[in-house]
């Protein structure tokens, strides 16, 4: 494929040839809606073959999200769309003002592994709800996802509207000298990086939606039976290889013992000592991230689990006992592993979390409000939930993004219109009267 020349076409597709007015829009959601839901069972099916995810996770977590997100803009786009009036200033007076939301015009859109179906699409429900056309990146570590959408997307849509480019790095880098109007990527600090300078070539805006370790913090008044059914479900979706996850836990010293035994009862409940990778759990993605969890389990102290198997690629939901400075802490997990740190002071605990770069997710276990407005102030984060685990992510009406090494800019619902589009300000005035 002609990439260049596809970034043309694709171009002149929004602006010449008014292919995404809000009506055409409206038309190119439904069709992905009728993608995604005409196809649930082969695009569950192609993420389990990846990484033997099992089916309803797939459902629950990459389907009905992106359904429920096509839904939300098929409900909203054309107010969204519309242009708004806005009060005139003296110096212009008398004047009409307004705010037109504009598309930017192809955007390129890079995607993760780790929910294959949902990153990718996601992110293109609000190009194509803001009026872009776009060229979408599945990733390669993901192969037979990312086989399905191409597939699925050449019969659904013309290339010009939206188009797929498969393959690694290097597909990724060739892309990223073409001239798109926009970039959106997911995926690790590292390579958002790579992605922003090359950006920075173009002078093309990006939104990146990155990566780090997620801490849940749980009080001393915390409801502990509860807060660890939360996080240990946060932590084993997905065999923990989640964004948002839960990626430690710092607990209060005076609860740490009887929150321990809680997740283990916890564990217990869901899996019942059974782990079936593809029917109630998920494989680790590839024998390289396998390798490096079993290696962040040295010389650890663990406390439930640890068993792992090298042919499956199966790793235990294991919870360690940890301390700031052990190697387990230097980087986001993205597994099923578990440190627990116990605090003593408030004060401290959140100057150690500061120490490390901005969570994209943090989670507080907590009914004490000034514990909660303590967390919620001091300690710069993306988002996150009160009492709970990675459910905000599911929420269109949330936005969702990092800030510093997890990422600059936001989407989800309206978050995905405007992140999508730009403001274009008009100030129409008549000939008479001429002051
Ligand atoms: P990754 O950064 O390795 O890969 C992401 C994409 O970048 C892939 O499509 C890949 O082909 C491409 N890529 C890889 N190397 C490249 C290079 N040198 N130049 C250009 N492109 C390149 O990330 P991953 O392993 O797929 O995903 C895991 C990371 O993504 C974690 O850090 C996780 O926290 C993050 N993540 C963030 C979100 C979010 O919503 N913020 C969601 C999922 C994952």
């Amino acid at each position: 494929m002609n990439y260049s020349q596809l970034v043309q076409q694709q171009k002149k597709a929004v602006w010449e040839d008014q292919l995404t007015t809000v009506s055409k829009r409206i038309e190119y959601l439904k069709t992905l809606r009728t993608l995604v839901s005409d196809n649930e069972k082969k695009l569950c099916d192609a993420v389990s073959e990846d990484f033997g995810k099992p089916y309803f996770e797939s459902f629950s977590s990459e389907i009905y999200t992106t359904v429920q997100e096509v839904d939300y803009h098929l409900k909203n786009v054309t107010e969204w769309a519309k242009p708004k009036s806005v009060r005139g200033s003296v110096t212009a007076f008398p004047s009409k003002n307004y705010i037109y939301r504009r598309p930017f015009g192809s955007v390129l859109i890079i995607g993760p592994w780790n929910y294959p179906i949902l990153l990718i699409l996601q992110p293109l429900i609000g190009a194509l709800s803001a009026g872009n056309t776009a060229v979408i990146k599945p990733s390669e570590m993901a192969p037979a996802t990312s086989a399905c959408i191409n597939s699925l997307i050449d019969e659904y849509f013309d290339p010009e509207i939206v188009s797929v480019a498969e393959g690694g790095a290097e597909t990724s880098q060739h892309l990223l000298s073409l001239p798109f109007d926009k970039i959106f990527f997911t995926g690790s600090p590292r390579v958002g990086k790579i992605v922003m300078k090359a950006a920075a070539e173009q002078l093309t805006p990006v939104t990146l939606e990155l990566g780090g370790k997620s801490p849940a913090i749980i009080h001393e008044d915390a409801n502990l039976e509860v807060s660890a059914k939360r996080i240990m479900w946060g932590k084993t979706f997905n065999a923990g290889q989640t964004c948002v996850a839960p990626d430690y836990a710092l607990v209060h010293e005076n609860i740490y013992d009887t929150f321990i035994d809680h997740c283990k009862h916890a564990l217990n409940t869901f899996f019942e000592n059974d782990y079936k990778p593809g029917v109630n759990y998920t494989q680790i993605v590839n024998d390289d991230h396998f390798s490096r969890l079993r290696e962040l389990l040295k010389n650890t102290e663990i406390l439930t689990g640890g068993n792992t198997d090298t042919e499956r690629r199966f790793i235990e939901p294991t919870i360690v006992r940890a301390g700031w400075k052990d190697e387990i802490m230097k980087d986001e997990i993205f597994g099923p592993l578990l440190p627990v740190i116990p605090y003593k002071d408030t004060d401290g605990m959140i100057r150690q979390v500061n120490r490390l770069p901005p969570p994209l997710a943090l989670y507080i276990f907590s009914e004490d409000n000034n514990f909660q407005d303590r967390i919620m102030n001091e300690i710069p984060f993306g988002g996150g939930c009160i009492n709970d685990t990675i459910v905000h992510f599911a929420n269109p009406n949330l936005a969702v993004g990092g800030v510093g090494k997890s990422g600059m800019g936001s989407y989800h619902g309206k978050f995905s219109f405007d992140t999508f589009s730009r403001p274009q300000s008009i100030l129409k005035k008549q000939y008479w009267p001429d002051p």
